[in-house]
């Protein structure tokens, strides 16, 4: 079995299920390339079974459930500042800001985004973007469309700041 909560080196990488208080700190950590499952209707023993059957590390805002949970590790979050939370996680699972752990994943659904060619997205997406992106791809899980500089690609630079930054955390 993995173990759930570790990144190093060879090691597979982290798989973690966030509670409804941290959908956004889950979209962040989606953005950088991390597996995180989230729900806002799951409740305690939802979050808990999942953890448990799926080797994920549980985030959660919760003291009461990161205590009782168990779900094999499980991570207590202790700030609602997006910055705290982000640097709490990152030291948690030994991450380095400058090497996702994997793919950058959806930050919608989680699904990982595949190439896609502008042909197949017309109505998707802008035209223009479809006339002019190097790189197209579309979400198999929620059909959200993806392309280089766009959205996603800002928000990996907004992702950088904030875990490199000392400055005020971000609203
Ligand atoms: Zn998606």
């Amino acid at each position: 079995m993995r173990d759930p909560g570790r990144h190093a080196g060879t090691e597979s990488p982290p798989r973690l299920v966030a509670d409804a208080m941290l959908g956004r700190l889950a979209r962040w950590l989606r953005r950088f390339g991390v597996d995180v499952l989230w729900d806002p209707g799951w409740d305690d023993a939802e979050l808990e079974r999942i953890a448990a059957l799926d080797g994920r590390l549980l985030l959660t805002r919760d003291r009461r459930l990161a205590a009782r949970t168990v779900a094999r590790e499980s991570l207590l979050v202790t700030s609602d500042d997006l910055r705290v939370q982000l640097r709490q996680v990152f030291a948690r699972l030994g991450l380095d800001p400058a090497r996702p752990p994997g793919p950058r994943r959806c930050a919608h659904c989680n699904a990982v985004p595949e190439p896609a060619r502008a042909e197949d997205l017309a109505g998707r997406a802008p035209p223009y973007v479809l006339r002019t992106a190097r790189r197209l791809s579309a979400c198999p899980g929620c059909g959200r469309v993806y392309w280089d500089g766009g959205q996603e690609d800002r928000a990996r630079e907004v992702l950088g700041r904030l875990l490199g930054s000392s400055g005020p955390p971000e609203s």
